[in-house]
């Protein structure tokens, strides 16, 4: 078994603890399979001098050239043919340049292994029906977004009695109708299965807002779930105080805050980030993260505030070993009260990077639409 296969296949109980040699020989792996089945990827070790060899321990992934989230989106990298990606997936779904990322069977055996544990170890697996509200768009022939299919695949952590869309797809583009949403809370409110939210935090955030502006309350069902993920992009100046966003949802829906879960992800790392119940992103055993001097792209200290680099062994179809984005993060490694082991990432906000046009920038244009 390849170390790859030995680190996705980790249990739920252990994939936040720490240990970085099965992890540094799984780079390893998959950095020299890169390098041997991408000439793009070559090239770029090649130019810096790199050789995979290199990789002998976790300290030596820094030096590794990374690729970054701008690049991607200029250049399709490919470690395998066409036909061997079996899903295709892009990171931006309205306008804008877009990363396009391939994943072949053995990338998604290793991701189905990783959401198993995750949904294992996090409680989201459930036996028991939910209705489901999807802040996303219908999946189509025209939407291959990372964002709306990562939606529909969480619908079946518990089976879906009814899955509602709040975007729509019109002849005209999208429409967002809180009439609808607020139509299919109330249906779900009076049934006997939990209900369960999937979409950006600011669509949730917005929502709650609107219902507090028009006093609607709901109580939903026990075991409801709100979960969010797609992070808060070009909503960071409005981000509210989490105490807010939870006090919202118990006073509006009825969900506690240790009913609220949120997600992280990039579709250039599709590592499933889950936070605790003290709403931390743990970094699982899948995955690490180095944190980079803005300015000299030189790792920092845990703690201090910088660019982020994430690095997995999980992809094949294209190599995205290491992908610096434009995100600014920081590693917090005390103690957490969850009892989860490894550190954790806080995103704070983004590179002013111009002309970076996101899917939730795309639903800030949508919402500004419906006067929210
Ligand atoms: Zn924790």
């Amino acid at each position: 078994m390849s170390s790859t296969s030995r680190l996705f296949s980790t249990g739920a109980r252990h994939i936040y603890d720490t240990g970085d040699r099965l992890f540094t020989d799984a780079m390893r792996e998959n950095v020299t399979y890169h390098c041997k089945n991408c000439n793009e990827y070559r090239q770029i070790l090649s130019e810096r001098g790199y050789s995979p060899d290199r990789i002998k321990s976790f300290d030596d992934l820094a030096e590794l050239p990374f690729l970054t989230t701008l690049y991607l989106k200029r250049h399709k990298l490919t470690s395998l043919p066409d036909k061997k990606l079996i899903i295709k997936a892009t990171s931006s779904g309205t306008s804008g340049s877009r990363s396009l990322v391939g994943f072949d069977l053995k990338s998604l055996m290793l991701g189905k292994d990783m959401v198993i544990n995750v949904g294992l170890y996090h409680r989201l697996w459930s036996a028991r029906p939910a209705n489901y509200l999807i802040f996303g768009y219908e999946i189509s022939k025209t939407n291959t977004t990372a964002v709306s299919k990562t939606a529909y695949g969480f619908t079946f952590f518990a089976p879906a009695a009814h899955r509602e869309y709040a975007i729509k797809t019109e002849a005209d583009g999208f429409t967002l109708s809180w009439d609808s949403v607020l139509a299919a809370l109330e249906r779900y409110s009076a049934s006997p299965f939990p209900m369960r939210t999937i979409g950006f935090p600011s669509y949730t955030f917005f929502l709650l807002e609107h219902m507090e502006k028009n006093g609607i309350r709901f109580k939903m069902p026990k075991g409801s779930l709100l979960t969010v993920g797609g992070g808060w992009k070009q909503f960071y100046t409005q981000k509210p105080d989490k105490r807010r966003f939870y006090e919202l949802a118990k006073e509006h829906l009825g969900i506690d805050e240790n009913c609220i879960v949120e997600f992280f992800g990039a579709v250039e790392h599709p590592i499933l980030y889950t936070d605790c119940r003290c709403h931390h992103f743990h970094i699982p055993v899948y995955s690490r993260v180095i944190i980079r001097d803005p300015d000299t792209l030189i790792p920092v200290k845990n703690g201090e505030v910088g660019i982020v680099d994430l690095l997995t062994p999980m992809m094949h179809g294209c190599p995205l070993s290491s992908i610096v984005t434009d995100d600014l993060g920081v590693i917090h490694d005390e103690p957490c009260p969850c009892g989860a082991k490894s550190p954790w990432l806080e995103i704070i906000g983004r590179v002013g990077v111009s002309g970076i046009v996101t899917c939730a920038a795309g639903a800030e244009t949508l919402l500004k639409g419906e006067n929210v």
